[in-house]
């Protein structure tokens, strides 16, 4: 049974005192801590990582120069559930639920909150949406997490999404393979792969610790890749989890013996409450810079912020390009000195 208060969590981990004293309160998001994600804390390690990624602390309940939707998505959105921030991919948010609620979660605004999940009423209307603009090529299916939807509403959902728009490439994001493994059952595949024509599926995981990779939750994803849909990961960098380069290394090579390539490692955005799970930007870019040594170009994910006040994604990484003199680049090497690489000259 999932754990959803701190009475019942005190009866399985002994709890620090600032565990103790976290307050449900104002933007505060729910507690929700699912039986796979119980099973993979060690309750004898008071900093367990998966512990400060799904354990509320009373740190939650502070506030600085942070804000409760730093993106902007609201005034992004085109519909109560469509973000269309760029112009040619959009994010639908399909539920506010989740099969257990990271302390990170950078759409708390929503998450967890009443929305609940999407009617066939605004199914029908975000299906218009994309009939309407054919410059969305991508569409992301999140929340929320989609596969807390069940097997008859995500048939209904893709069933018109792709009866409007068979040409898009609907990316299906969730994190079920860490709080809920056990949901990829044969139906829901079966489900799936019903709506595999057109364009293809992208799936889009988020594991931010290699021991979130147990064998549940590889098979799991291995019945999208069989099927033939590739899988990306999009992890999030938090202090206290995987901030170090021996932990991403093994993350990035756990997921690519997996066939799971790493694609973002998001820097923190700055949601209420998250303050204390963030890395510093300076330390973010000396792990990436360190990373980028030891890991090859496809085990590399790309440290990315999604700049405050809706500025959109930009990739933070190593200036590497020191500028342009007398006609010749001067370029750092990741190894050691300089070099020069001649501009092209135009004639
Ligand atoms: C991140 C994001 C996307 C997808 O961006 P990619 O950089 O292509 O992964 C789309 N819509 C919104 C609102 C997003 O935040
Ligand atoms: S699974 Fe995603 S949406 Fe749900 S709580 Fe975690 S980060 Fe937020």
């Amino acid at each position: 049974m999932a754990i959803d208060n701190l009475k019942d969590l005190e009866k399985v981990l002994a709890l620090k005192e600032e565990e103790k004293n976290w307050k449900e309160e104002g933007p505060s998001l729910s507690m929700l801590i699912s039986d796979n994600v119980l099973s993979l804390i060690d309750p004898d390690d008071p900093d367990d990582p998966i512990r400060r990624q799904f354990v509320p602390t009373c740190y939650e309940n502070v506030s600085s120069e942070e804000s409760i939707d730093p993106l902007k998505e609201v005034e992004h959105s085109a519909l109560s559930r469509l973000i269309h921030r760029y112009h040619n991919r959009a994010a639908l948010l399909v539920t506010a639920r989740c099969f257990a609620y990271c302390r990170h979660c950078f759409r708390r605004r929503f998450t967890s909150k009443d929305e609940g999940k999407i009617t066939e009423n605004e199914i029908v209307q975000a299906a218009d949406y994309l009939r309407k603009h054919g410059e969305i090529r991508e569409v992301l299916l999140t929340g929320g997490d989609m596969f807390t939807l069940t097997d008859s509403e995500i048939d209904f959902l893709l069933s018109r999404l792709k009866a409007a728009r068979e040409d898009i490439i609907f990316r299906l994001c969730t994190r079920a393979f860490v709080s809920n493994p056990d949901r990829f059952t044969p139906s829901l595949m079966a489900v799936i792969r019903k709506h595999m024509h057109g364009a293809p599926f992208l799936l889009m995981c988020q594991f931010n610790h290699p021991r979130e990779l147990n064998e549940k939750a590889v098979s799991a994803v291995s019945r999208f890749i069989d099927m033939g849909i590739p899988a990306f990961n999009q992890a999030v960098l938090l202090e206290g989890v995987n901030d170090s380069a021996d932990i991403l290394e093994e993350l990035s090579y756990s997921l690519l013996y997996n066939r799971i390539k790493p694609y973002y490692l998001f820097q923190g955005d700055l949601v209420d409450g998250t303050a204390h799970l963030r890395c510093s930007v300076r330390k973010g870019l000396e792990i990436e810079k360190e990373l980028r040594k030891r890991v090859s170009g496809v085990a590399m994910p790309q440290y990315t912020m999604d700049l405050p006040d809706g500025g959109g994604k930009i990739i933070l990484t190593e200036n590497y390009v020191l500028g342009l003199e007398n006609g010749r680049w001067q370029i750092k090497s990741p190894f050691q000195g300089k070099r020069e690489y001649p501009e092209k000259e135009l004639i």
